[in-house]
């Protein structure tokens, strides 16, 4: 019952407002405002006559009737509205406290929550922010010139000081938080989806499409930085290309083609990227990086992946297809740089297509 009543109250704080395309974390939090200084100025005139002057304390209920009709306002004018009445309920009710009451009880400080909130709620060029900044310091010295000069129309006891200015205090303090919170929780979940949105394209930037696999660049990224972070690594490279691929998509059509790419990466990835980092290098090419092995032991793991293959057609709509892949291997030398390397692998690549095909070179 009560945990229902909870989520009706959270989901009317959280309505929409009747304007489209308002900022719904500023009107949240500016409900949350209003109805902390709505229950503040109910509290007050009680606080009041506890420990101060009963006389006129209820102008803070007419504050409260203000406050929550603006409340209700929330609901019905636009987002900047409902802050710039926020912000004159309780400029109104500072000017009126310390006039009534005196400079000490700290009211003034809800001017620093008005700043903050003008400053992060209302999408308006940076001058007008200024000039609400100057207008309220101009309003707070000419109070403060004021009290100087003039006694309150009701002073207060020095008990009624003290817990009158606790109880400004406590508000202010609350407000300031909460205005502060939501706003910097606002920058961090900002902050959260860029980071996200980075490595997301990032990710996208290094990966093909079809395949799923690193792309040229992303490989090419990869070796460049292991090799300078180690140029003694010992590794071996590993070039592939699919035999007659032109023939495949010229008798079957481009889908069977790119079917065939998907299906040779599978077969790829699990013979392989146990032992080695896969890219497709472009068309129906791709490098294989392989850290820490010989050209030895790489040649027999290609020599297991392409008699896989050869043992196993792809099934292209119930047609079955032989796919056969040449290779090149190249074991690096430790004086050659990375741009050797991958010639050197992609000459053995084209000894293996002279020499018929469907084979491992190194
Ligand atoms: P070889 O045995 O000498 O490698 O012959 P090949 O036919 O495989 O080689 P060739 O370089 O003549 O043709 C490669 C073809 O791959 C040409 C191009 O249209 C095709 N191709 C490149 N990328 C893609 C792709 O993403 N999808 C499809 N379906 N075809 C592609
Ligand atoms: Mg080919
Ligand atoms: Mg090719």
């Amino acid at each position: 019952m009560v945990k229902g009543l909870l989520k009706k109250f959270y989901a009317l704080l959280k309505k929409e407002a009747v304007h489209e395309n308002e900022p719904q974390r500023i009107l949240f939090l500016l409900r949350n405002m209003l109805l902390f200084l709505t229950l503040y100025f109910l509290i007050f005139p009680a606080v009041m006559c506890l420990v101060g002057p009963r006389t006129e304390v209820w102008v803070a209920l007419v504050f409260a009737v203000l406050s929550l009709g603006a409340f209700y306002g929330t609901y019905r004018v636009r987002v900047q509205t409902s802050v710039l009445i926020c912000v004159t309920l309780q400029l109104a009710w500072v000017i009126a406290f310390v006039l009534m009451y005196g400079w000490d009880c700290g009211i003034q400080h809800l001017m620093f929550e008005m700043i903050v909130l003008l400053y992060f709620s209302i999408y308006n060029a940076l001058i007008y922010k200024i000039g609400y900044t100057v207008f309220l310091f101009i309003v707070r010295f000419c109070l403060f010139m004021y009290c100087r000069s003039h006694v309150p129309y009701f002073p207060l006891s020095e008990t009624a000081t003290v817990v009158i200015q606790v109880v400004n205090m406590v508000l202010a303090f609350l407000l300031i938080g909460i205005a502060c919170g939501a706003f910097s929780s606002n920058v961090e979940s900002a902050e959260k989806k860029l980071v996200l949105y980075n490595e997301q394209l990032k990710k996208q930037a290094g990966t093909d499409p079809l395949t799923g696999l690193w792309n040229r660049r992303q490989m090419m990224q990869y070796i460049t930085e292991k090799h300078k972070k180690d140029p003694k690594m010992a590794f071996t490279l590993g070039m592939g290309d699919i035999d007659f691929f032109k023939r495949i998509n010229d008798h079957w059509g481009h889908d069977c083609g790119d079917a065939v790419l998907v299906w040779i990466t599978k077969h790829m990835s699990r013979e392989l990227s146990e032992h080695a980092k896969l890219c497709r290098w472009g068309g129906e090419e791709f490098i294989f990086f392989f850290p820490d092995m010989n050209g030895d032991e790489v040649c027999t793991i290609l020599n297991v992946l392409r008699m896989k293959l050869d043992n196993d057609p792809f099934d292209w709509k119930g047609e079955w297809i032989p796919v056969t892949m040449t290779f090149g291997v190249e074991e690096n030398d430790f004086h050659s740089n990375i741009d050797t390397l991958l010639k050197n692998v992609d000459d053995k690549l084209y000894m293996g297509k002279e020499q018929g095909r469907d084979r491992v070179i190194y």
